[in-house]
């Protein structure tokens, strides 16, 4: 590098020139404070800003606080780059931040970490809470049954089954409308949505032999 006062070409990283005395000014070093000044300006600047959203937000000056709300999320990258440019500098330059930085970048790395930390449990509670859905919802399918018939259950009804085995998929007992020689008529409501208006059906020996619906 050169001396800024006289030019004469000096050893890098030294701090006075040779030739003339002048204090050096490293400019890696003065980029780093440029940057950390940027930085603590917007800081500021944001956290006014996410202080004034958050006093708005409790006041009825619902379009102040919009106003204060869309200028917060305008200065967050304005807050992020001049932060991520001063860790690359320093980390680059091998400089020392100040403490206050380095108080700023443990907070940030800590708020990475609880974030994907929360966003995995997150996930994971997600999942069991999908899963348990399905599970109740199937569950649902098998135990839950009203007396009333639906669509779905007179087409599982097979001739030659039980009193029994009709009641059970059904859910509910018949009312027994008939009964003579040739057997026992039952009939079922059908649910409201099946479609169906009326089911009937005969019996022979505890075993189904005719049934209807219309
Ligand atoms: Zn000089």
């Amino acid at each position: 590098m050169f001396c800024n006062k006289c030019g004469s070409e000096v050893s890098e990283g030294a701090s006075f020139c040779k030739n003339c005395g002048n204090k050096l000014i490293d400019r890696k070093k003065y980029d780093l404070k440029k940057w950390l000044k940027i930085f603590r300006m917007v800081l500021i600047i944001f956290i006014i800003e996410v202080i004034a959203t958050a006093i708005t937000s409790q006041l009825e000056f619902d379009l102040i606080w919009q106003i204060s709300r869309i200028i917060t999320f305008i200065t967050i990258p304005l807050v992020i780059i001049p932060f991520i440019t001063c860790t690359i500098i320093s980390f680059k330059n091998k400089e020392k931040v100040p403490l206050w930085f380095t108080i700023l970048q443990g907070i940030i790395i800590a708020f990475i970490i609880i974030f994907i930390i929360s966003s995995i449990i997150e996930k994971k509670q997600n999942d069991k809470l999908q899963e348990n859905i399905e599970k109740y919802k199937n569950e649902d399918k098998t135990t839950y049954n009203s007396s009333y018939i639906t669509l779905q259950e007179f087409n599982e009804i097979e001739i030659g089954m039980t009193y029994e085995e009709v009641v059970e998929i059904i859910g509910g007992e018949g009312d027994l409308i008939a009964e003579d020689a040739y057997g026992k008529t039952y009939t079922w409501e059908p649910s409201s949505n099946s479609g169906i208006y009326s089911v009937t059906m005969s019996f022979y020996n505890g075993k189904l032999t005719n049934k209807f619906k219309f």
